[in-house]
């Protein structure tokens, strides 16, 4: 046992160089939307929370989360925090029902989930510090020897660029990859064509004996992906991610049901009844959630097992050491993302600048130490004057 004491919540803004957004970088659902302007600006996220769960003794668990993190803090601040203090850490199942149920009329997705998830993060980086060992083997320990990882960058950009980008990652020895599209319903045929030129572009330089994912980040609808899902084909993808909203089950359904290219998806769903929903409906042949949003440690290792009973692999989004330790633990996580380290671009990559601790992949594969307890993240202060910190 080892009591709660404190929740201490904090927002790091990135204040250090970015680079510039650029036209047709990634499509998103405002693709939709009669704006003109950087349409990726509410995709882009500068800012990151550190949830801090500390116990009597003064050991703390770090959480995370990254959507919206303003407000989440308000949400923990003001709604979760105080249902936590003076509890057990090793109570996690129950103080997650416990802060589920407080907030069912407006926590059960999106901010509400988010917040719980960062304060559930923060449980069992305690628990894992308390018992001195990684979070990974709490919950079902090592289920394969190293994880392999896919490059997941790509964003559409001139095809030059971009095939030098693919070659880069195929040098550091990556077997799997994930492009971005530019161009949606609105850029009609003219668009396809483009579109298409990036997947061959990157098929040029990384063969068909390596696995290409690809990723409409949400921008496209039902009947447009009808339309390109049968050009798409040739270049035998693994997956397409997000064609649709995630609000667009239906949608989903339909696109998996063609059978031709298998539809990921679940970054923006939430706890297990988002995922028994989805997986009863057949609507995803891959999950992805992100545990720093789908609910913690404590919904994702649920999300798990009863995805291997459908047969559905679970890939989370990002790679990032919360995410990690789940495909560790889990032999129906075959493998996982992970975020190239780059200049800051879309937030992806503050997890690198904010956090130490990350494994760095070696020919394509990460592997988690077994003698660091937690998660295995902790503040980097060497990026420390590029950050505005709102406590
Ligand atoms: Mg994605």
């Amino acid at each position: 046992m080892s009591k709660i004491k404190e929740i201490k919540t904090t927002v790091f803004k990135w204040v250090g160089p970015v680079v510039p957004p650029a036209q047709n970088f990634c499509t998103n659902p405002t693709d939709l939307l009669r704006e003109s302007e950087d349409k990726m600006k509410s995709f882009r996220f500068h800012k990151w929370l550190v949830c801090e769960v500390i116990d009597e003794d003064g050991i703390v668990g770090i959480g995370n989360a990254a959507l919206a993190p303003e407000v989440t803090k308000k949400a923990i601040d003001c709604y979760l925090k105080n249902l936590i203090i003076n509890e057990d850490c090793f109570d996690y199942e129950y103080l997650w029902e416990k802060m589920y149920r407080h907030t069912m009329a407006w926590g059960r997705k999106g901010i509400g989930m988010t917040g719980i998830s960062a304060i559930d993060l923060g449980i069992w980086d305690l628990m894992g510090k308390i018992k001195k060992k990684p979070v990974f083997e709490l919950i079902g320990k090592r289920t394969k020897e190293k994880i392999p990882v896919y490059a997941s960058k790509l964003y559409s950009q001139p095809i030059k660029s971009l095939q030098d980008e693919a070659s880069g990652y195929l040098k550091e020895g990556f077997k799997m990859f994930k492009m971005r599209f530019g161009w949606g319903p609105k850029d009609g045929n003219e668009g396809i064509k483009k579109n298409l030129n990036l997947v061959n572009a990157v098929r040029e330089v990384i063969g068909y004996e390596n696995d290409l994912m690809l990723e409409a980040y949400m921008g496209w609808n039902l009947d447009y992906s009808k339309k390109i899902i049968p050009e798409l084909e040739k270049f035998k993808p693994k997956w397409l991610e997000e064609p649709v909203i995630p609000d667009d089950i239906k949608g989903y359904v339909e696109l998996n049901s063609l059978g031709s290219i298998p539809i990921a998806g679940g970054e923006h769903e939430f706890t297990f009844y988002g995922f028994k929903h989805l997986l009863e409906m057949k609507a995803i042949s891959y999950i992805q959630y992100d545990s720093n949003r789908v609910g913690g440690i404590t919904a994702a290792i649920k999300i798990n097992d009863l995805a291997k009973k459908y047969n559905v692999p679970v890939i989370p989004h990002a790679g990032q050491m919360h995410n990690y330790h789940l495909t560790m633990s889990h032999d129906n996580c075959p493998f996982s993302e992970y975020f190239p380290v780059s200049k800051v671009e879309i937030g992806n990559e503050l997890f690198y600048y904010l956090f130490k601790g990350e494994p760095k992949p070696k020919n394509g594969f990460i592997n988690l130490d077994d003698n660091v307890p937690g998660l295995g993240i902790s503040i980097n202060d060497k990026y420390k004057s590029s950050f505005e910190v709102v406590e």
